[in-house]
C-alpha cells in the first residue's frame, strides 16, 4: 500500500491540417457576456457561450494550503492511459513539473492553435473533454483525435457539464456512461480520469464516476480576464513543482498565455507533462476516491 499526499476540499465548494483548418463559428462571440455566472453550459457543437462558471474557480491557488495526508486503501482504477504515445519518463526524472491541463473543449480552432505549438516545449497536456462536443463535431472528434495521438492526455468533463451532485442517480449514471462512451468512439479507450464540472462532486458522484478525480491548484482565471499576459502572470505567480493548472481550450488568450507561461516557467526547470504522467512520475498509484489537487514531490 502506498501512502500518497493528497489534498482534500471536499468541502469548499494530420491527422491533417484538414481538421484544423475547418474553423467552426462559434454562435456568440467568445467575449464577456449575460452567461458569464450562469452554471450552464451549452452542449452544442459549437463554442459554449462560456465555461466560466463561478464554483469551479473557487478554490484556487489556495486549495493547496489545506493539504492532508492520507493513505489509500480503496479501488484502483486501471493504470492504462488514455493516452496514445506514451512517452520516456526518464527523460522528467528529477525536474520541476508541471500538468497543464484543459476543460470544456475540444474546440478545434483553439485547440488546434495549442497542439501545434507544444512540440517545441516538449510538453504535452490534458484535455478534459466534453462528451457532448464529441457527439456534436466531426472537427471536435478528428481534433480530439489528434491530441490523443500525440501523447496528450485525455479525460472526461462529463457529457453535458452539468453540476453533477444535482442529477437524479439515473441522469447522473447516464451522463458519466455517456461521456466515456463518447470519448471511446472516438479514441478506443475509455478516459481513467474525470473532473467534475464546478468541482462539484459528492460520494454519490464519486461512486458514479469511478475513475481518478482530478481537481486542479493553479486557477489561470482564463475565463475571466480573456487577456493572455494576465493568464501568464496568473499561472507563473502561483506555478510550483507539482501543481495542476486549470484552462479553458475555448479561448485564443488561454492558449497563449499558457504558451507564455511554458517559455518563462521552461527557463526556470519546469517541465511539461500530463497528469497521469505526473502522478507516475511522483510515484502515486492514483484511486478513486481521492481528489488529487497537485503531485508535489515527497520530502
Ligand atoms: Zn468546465
Amino acid at each position: 500500500m502506498k501512502k500518497i499526499t493528497a489534498v482534500l476540499l471536499s468541502a469548499a465548494i494530420a491527422f491533417t491540417a484538414t481538421a484544423c483548418s475547418r474553423v467552426i463559428v462559434p454562435k456568440k462571440a467568445d467575449g464577456g457576456n449575460s452567461n458569464e455566472n450562469s452554471k450552464t453550459i451549452s452542449t452544442s457543437a459549437t463554442v459554449p457561450s462560456s465555461e466560466t462558471t463561478q464554483p469551479e474557480t473557487t478554490v484556487s491557488t489556495t486549495a493547496e494550503t489545506t493539504t492532508t495526508t492520507t493513505t489509500t486503501t480503496t479501488t484502483t482504477t486501471t493504470t492504462t492511459q488514455a493516452n496514445g504515445a506514451a512517452r520516456n519518463l526518464d527523460q522528467f526524472k528529477g525536474k520541476k513539473l508541471i500538468a497543464i491541463t484543459f476543460d470544456d473543449g475540444p474546440y478545434t480552432p483553439v485547440t488546434c492553435s495549442l497542439l501545434d505549438r507544444l512540440d517545441k516545449y516538449n510538453a504535452r497536456v490534458t484535455f478534459f473533454v466534453l462528451g457532448s462536443r464529441l457527439d456534436g463535431s466531426q472537427s471536435y472528434r478528428e481534433t480530439m483525435k489528434r491530441a490523443y495521438e500525440m501523447g496528450n492526455q485525455i479525460a472526461s468533463h462529463t457529457y453535458s457539464h452539468s453540476d453533477l451532485t444535482s442529477l437524479s442517480k439515473e441522469a447522473l449514471y447516464n451522463d458519466v456512461a455517456k461521456a466515456n462512451a463518447a470519448v471511446k468512439n472516438v479514441i478506443g479507450v475509455e478516459p481513467t480520469a474525470i473532473r467534475p464540472p464546478y468541482g462539484a462532486i459528492n460520494s454519490t458522484v464519486e461512486a458514479a464516476a469511478n475513475k481518478n478525480i482530478i481537481m486542479w491548484s493553479v486557477d489561470s482565471l482564463d475565463w475571466k480576464y480573456r487577456n493572455a499576459d494576465t493568464v501568464c502572470s496568473n499561472i507563473c505567480n502561483s506555478a510550483f513543482d507539482g501543481a495542476i493548472v486549470l484552462l479553458h481550450d475555448l479561448y485564443q488568450t488561454s492558449v497563449d498565455g499558457a504558451i507564455r507561461a511554458m517559455d518563462i516557467l521552461q527557463g526556470k526547470g519546469y517541465a511539461f507533462v500530463t497528469v497521469d504522467e505526473l502522478a507516475q512520475l511522483r510515484g502515486v498509484q492514483m484511486n478513486t476516491s481521492t481528489k488529487y489537487f497537485q503531485f508535489k514531490p515527497e520530502n
